[in-house]
């Protein structure tokens, strides 16, 4: 099973979670306030990423 990650709404908790294929974000439940408003974070991965990509393409764009 994969892994996310969520953060709540209500407290702002940060947590992750193991969850089946078939299981919905409003079935997912806060640990720490027991809350149902949370929502899936995308992957820091893939966020560092593509700034990288962005920095070195511009470190590279000639001046002239
Ligand atoms: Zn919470």
């Amino acid at each position: 099973m994969p892994i996310y990650e969520y953060r709540c709404q209500e407290c702002g908790e940060k947590f992750e979670k193991l969850v089946r294929l078939s299981t919905s974000t409003s079935e997912i439940e806060c640990p720490k306030c027991s809350g149902r408003r949370v929502e899936k974070l995308i992957s820091a991965f893939s966020t560092r990423t593509s700034s990288t990509t962005a920095a070195s393409a511009s470190a590279c764009t000639p001046s002239a």
